[in-house]
């Protein structure tokens, strides 16, 4: 199958998920992750009708979207990996929404290149849902907190939370989690669930799916 055939039978799925779940239709955005795959392999998913779309690098970014871009209107772009504080001027200049704010440097670096630029993505906390050391995001435990320096003390509006559950476990407990931690921090946004559970994300209130190889097709090597 094509990606463009890919992304149909996603967005079927998607529709199918939020009926089940009893959501308006409409309510998740799917966010087709094109890391590592060409200018030349997205454009047939762009053309098929797909706006939204993310990438884990802001270097990899810089190379292909400008292009993508002047060719078709309306694109919005969303930063799903890491953040380091020193390309966070160019992070504010390429992407419409960053989903992986998770600390206080950061913060504040993306608050100064928001002023400096007049550009205001829209941000996400990262969320280490399963506390593992390796893993980018702040402790479930000091998510509220964060989201609240992040409005008082950077001056930021936060629209959402994100995670990436550890890949043994079952990802429902760790979308249960999120949901519950949004809620507490009082934020709508969850960003939650890939190409292996973004049904079970639906199910527990995703606003955003992140969905790469199930469009795309497999990628050549392992990501971090
Ligand atoms: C790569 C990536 C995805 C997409 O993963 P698939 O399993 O290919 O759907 C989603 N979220 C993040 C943060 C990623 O890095």
């Amino acid at each position: 199958m094509s990606a463009a055939d890919q992304l149909a039978e996603i967005l079927n799925r998607i529709t199918r998920a939020e009926r089940i779940a009893g959501r308006a239709a409409g309510s998740v955005t799917l966010v087709a992750v094109s890391k590592t795959f060409s200018v030349e392999e997205i454009r047939p998913v762009i053309a098929a009708g797909q706006r939204v779309f993310g990438e884990n690098r802001v270097q990899e970014a810089k190379a292909k979207w400008p292009t993508l871009r002047a060719e078709t209107g309306g694109l919005e772009l969303h930063l799903i990996g890491p953040l380091q504080s020193n390309k966070a001027g160019e992070a504010v200049e390429l992407f419409d929404v960053i989903h992986t704010v998770d600390r206080d440097k950061i913060a504040a670096a993306l608050a100064v290149e928001m002023a400096k630029q007049g550009r205001r993505p829209r941000l996400f906390v990262q969320v280490n849902t399963g506390a593992e050391l390796q893993k980018a995001g702040v402790d479930p435990r000091e998510a509220g907190a964060f989201v609240a320096r992040c409005r008082e003390l950077h001056g930021l509006t936060i629209e959402g939370l994100m995670c990436i559950p550890p890949a043994e476990d079952a990802p429902g407990p760790h979308f249960a989690l999120l949901a519950k931690l949004a809620k507490d921090a009082g934020v709508n946004g969850l960003s939650m669930g890939m190409s292996s559970d973004f049904e079970t994300a639906v199910d527990l209130g995703a606003t955003h799916v992140r969905v790469g190889s199930a469009i795309f097709g497999t990628r050549p090597k392992i990501e971090s």
